[in-house]
């Protein structure tokens, strides 16, 4: 069984209207080394023109203007400009199918972009958020009856079970499945405790002891819901912005390709130093927000209030970070690289190791290869 913990963080007040920010003045489109691009600088482009070899579309009409060199969660990569010009254009007049019309050839044909595996009988949705975000939570809530008809659908032409999974404090989405239990009898709720890494959907399944089972989020779910109807990904995207140097904090929801100081136009600071870190503080990582590019990955923004970086001291072998390991990997041994290579897939990039060690040891430059000394 994992080891599952209480982080005791500071709740956080997220209004529960949700922000829309869908105005931005550009959107970049990082792009994959080798795409051949069909438009060119000037070119007027239309939402749902598509603009690449590869399948991606314009998720607002304006104008093309030259690449540009971006920073995207993962790496900078060179991405395409759009300047908007507010005009709405659409190319796409297909409407969009309701779930009852969904096929299981479509359902098939498109869960195999996921990893699905077809022959496990249940489906765990993972409704969770850990740290400091409510983004899984807010897809469920703005798009309630679509997520909830989909995966009705699912069920039927798939014969299988789903299980969705909801945090305890999770009271508005608990209330609504309460509520309109009866339209979705296919759908069984599990509310699961307010413990770290239930948002991991490796560590959700175990904890929920379902062997058979795919996982996914509520957020893919929402990407599925867009293929299947528009036969496209979203262009949208929800996010939590959060943190201690914030004082409205909110989940947004935007249109991928915008840029952070965008989305961080309407947020207020505490004091005007901060430190910024994407999909949280354990598990993701410090970003600087000029030219970053927000892309699909992005799932949290957390700005804290700037502190010098604790320095790292000697490690005073107290066994902290082996001991709250949820899948018992032992970081001491980070330094040989045997080990390391050994274990490095069985992490789960969870933080706990370094958020517990107090000698300040940063354990995710071992996992990103780079040397350090304390150990
Ligand atoms: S990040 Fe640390 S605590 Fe988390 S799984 Fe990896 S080694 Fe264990
Ligand atoms: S690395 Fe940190 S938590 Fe682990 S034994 Fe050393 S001092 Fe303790």
């Amino acid at each position: 069984m994992l080891k599952l913990i209480d982080l005791k963080l500071d709740s956080i007040l997220v209004s529960l209207q949700i922000v829309s920010k869908l105005d931005p003045d550009y959107i970049c489109i990082p792009l994959e080394a080798n795409t051949i691009i069909n438009v060119k600088n000037k070119d007027k482009v239309a939402i749902g023109q598509k603009l690449t070899d590869q399948d991606i579309y314009a998720p607002i009409s304006g104008k093309v203007e030259n690449l540009e060199l971006v920073d995207t969660y993962l790496k900078k990569m060179y991405a395409l400009k759009i300047r908007n010009d507010f005009k709405e254009t659409n190319i796409n007049t297909q409407k969009k199918i309701n779930s009852q019309k969904i096929t299981k050839k479509d359902l098939q044909e498109t869960l195999s972009n996921f990893n699905f595996a077809f022959d496990k009988p249940n489906l765990i949705i993972n409704a969770i958020d850990d740290e400091y975000q409510y983004t899984q939570s807010f897809y469920l809530l703005d798009n309630y009856e679509n997520i909830l008809d989909l995966l009705e659908r699912m069920a039927t032409l798939l014969k299988i079970k789903i299980i969705l999974a909801l945090r305890e404090n999770n009271q508005e989405n608990i209330n609504n499945l309460l509520t309109y239990r009866g339209m979705y009898p296919s759908i069984q709720i599990k509310i699961v405790p307010n413990l770290y890494l239930l948002g991991n959907d490796y560590c959700l399944q175990n904890f929920l002891q379902i062997e058979e089972a795919n996982v996914l989020k509520v957020s893919q779910i929402y990407e599925l819901d867009s293929y299947l109807k528009t036969k496209r990904e979203s262009r949208d995207l929800y996010i939590t912005i959060s943190g201690n140097n914030v004082l409205n904090p909110c989940v947004i929801n935007t249109y991928k390709g915008v840029s952070l100081n965008y989305l961080l136009e309407n947020i207020k600071l505490v004091n005007q130093e901060s430190d910024i870190y994407i999909n949280s503080l354990l598990q993701g990582k410090k970003v600087n927000k000029d030219n970053f590019i927000i892309t699909g990955d992005v799932k949290s923004i957390l700005i804290q209030k700037k502190e010098s970086l604790k320095k790292e001291e000697r490690c005073l072998n107290c066994g902290a970070c082996l001991n709250i390991c949820p899948v018992n990997i032992n970081p001491l041994l980070f330094k040989d690289q045997k080990y390391l290579a050994k274990v490095k897939d069985k992490c789960l990039k969870c933080g706990l190791c370094s958020y517990i060690c107090p000698a300040y040891i940063n354990f995710n430059k071992y996992l990103e290869e780079e040397e350090i000394d304390a150990l």
